[in-house]
């Protein structure tokens, strides 16, 4: 970047600039029309994009969720019989096996970060999302949707399912396995949430939570 370039960022405001989140590279923020995206002139990054339907389409996706994500808990995950003996295991289940086998710590943990954590994300995306369709609560909106930025990092969907599949493949030698409802709701609820995240384009959200007057919706 050169001596000008640099000079004529720095007279610019805030919110006309933009940090490239792969390489910090400082620019100019220029505005993403419906359906396009900008991306970074160094590393190719996708800096901002802008969805069609956004708010929609992502409702959608988190009411979806929100239906999968009780069976994904309580319906059987897997039915296991071993030495003539049948147990059907449930996320809950495990929590419960967990907490009453002297591990409480790790059960504590287990409910918080497979049960507790994904559902108040979700509950924060249905929220917010509500507060866009409608117009209201743009306040206690951005609230949430910061909430759901410290919570994204402590919601482990995908480790349990991990552990779920290195159960199966070791349990598969030494008993018969018969893969239960739960489980399938659960993969179901983990890519509904890969699709929420992807459609709820953050840069658009915050754009749309800080505009007064909201004449962004969708
Ligand atoms: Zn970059």
């Amino acid at each position: 970047m050169t001596e000008i370039d640099s000079r004529a960022l720095r007279d610019l405001p805030l919110e006309e600039l933009i940090a490239c989140h792969e390489c910090d590279l400082l620019m100019r923020r220029e505005h993403v029309e419906p359906g396009l995206k900008s991306i970074c002139p160094r590393c190719g990054y996708e800096l901002e994009v802008h969805r069609r339907d956004m708010v929609r389409r992502a409702l959608a996706l988190v009411v979806t969720a929100l239906l999968l994500y009780v069976p994904a808990n309580f319906l059987p995950i897997m039915d296991i019989t071993i030495l003539g003996q049948t147990g059907v295991d449930t996320v809950w289940s495990g929590v419960q096996g967990l907490y009453n086998s002297n591990m409480e710590g790790v059960g504590i943990l287990v409910f918080l970060c497979s049960m507790v954590i994904p559902l108040l994300k979700l509950l924060c995306q249905l929220l917010v999302l509500l507060s866009l369709r409608f117009n209201i609560a743009q306040r206690q909106g951005m609230l949430l949707y910061r909430t759901y930025q410290h919570l994204r990092e402590w919601g482990m969907l995908e480790v349990y399912l991990m552990g779920i599949l290195v159960s199966i493949v070791k349990l598969i030698a030494m008993a018969e396995l018969h893969v239960g409802l739960g489980l399938a709701c659960f993969v179901a609820l983990l890519f509904t949430q890969v699709l929420l995240e992807v459609t709820m384009s953050r840069h658009q959200v915050w754009d749309e939570l800080s505009t007064e007057d909201g004449d962004a919706r969708d």
